[in-house]
């Protein structure tokens, strides 16, 4: 997990991220090649790392965006329903809605209004169709009680770092669901989370550096 996939270009980073092994899947190199970084990062949008947006929050870097589609991949599949918490500038949503098709669905909550319009205004440059057909809903609001939907998500992301593994979100899986989320306070890390019937699997992946999930006030 590299931060060496700088490019010159969005195709460039993407070629990158793959050539350094960050991702394999072709789905998820099709995704960050039809939606281009530089409509959601306000400056240097192709060097991997993350950047600050306003409000205390960041872009999450390109490594750890292309490393959450390659984990989520296999469940964010056409038809599919997905949840991003905490989604910011909206380019993994976006890109999540990619995979889904035109038959899914992606939600996004964010807890802070000025960047749900931010990222509103973001996914509009290249991919209006995205939200006026309702295949990307996005939702102020506080991310930590989810956004519960009748069967659950195909998929989950946080892509902010939980203090414990919340179960509200967990329950909001859907059967042969899975969730990414960082976790912890301090040392975090990585966490990939599957539900099959009634049992959770827990996998911790690797150590991470996210912005904390926590509440408005705290944040800013
Ligand atoms: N995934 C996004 C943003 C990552 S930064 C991107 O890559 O652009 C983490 C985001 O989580 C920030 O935008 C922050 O405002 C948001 N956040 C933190 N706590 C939250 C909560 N309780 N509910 C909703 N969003 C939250």
């Amino acid at each position: 997990m590299a931060w060496r996939s700088h490019g010159r270009s969005n195709a460039e980073l993407v070629h990158n991220l793959r050539s350094h092994g960050v991702f394999t899947s072709d789905r998820v190199e099709a995704a960050m090649l039809a939606v281009d970084r530089a409509d959601f990062a306000p400056f240097d949008p192709y060097q991997d790392s993350p950047q600050g947006i306003g409000y205390n929050a960041t872009i999450t870097a390109p490594h750890m965006h292309a490393h959450a589609l390659q984990r989520l991949e296999g469940h964010l599949v056409e038809g599919a329903k997905a949840l991003d918490i905490g989604s910011g500038s909206g380019y993994l949503t976006a890109a999540m809605a990619v995979l889904v098709g035109p038959t899914g669905k992606v939600v996004g909550i964010e807890h802070i209004r000025q960047l749900v319009e931010m990222s509103r205004r973001n996914i509009e440059k290249h991919h209006a169709d995205f939200l006026r057909s309702g295949r990307i809903e996005l939702i102020t609001g506080d991310g930590r009680l989810g956004v519960p939907i009748e069967g659950g998500y195909d998929a989950i992301h946080v892509g902010a770092a939980a203090p414990s593994l919340p179960m509200e979100l967990v329950r909001q899986l859907a059967d042969g669901g899975r969730m990414v989320i960082p976790i912890g306070t301090g040392h975090q890390e990585f966490v990939q989370v599957d539900r099959e019937g009634d049992q959770f699997r827990k996998k911790s992946l690797h150590g991470v550096i996210y912005v904390p999930l926590t509440s408005r006030e705290e944040q800013l």
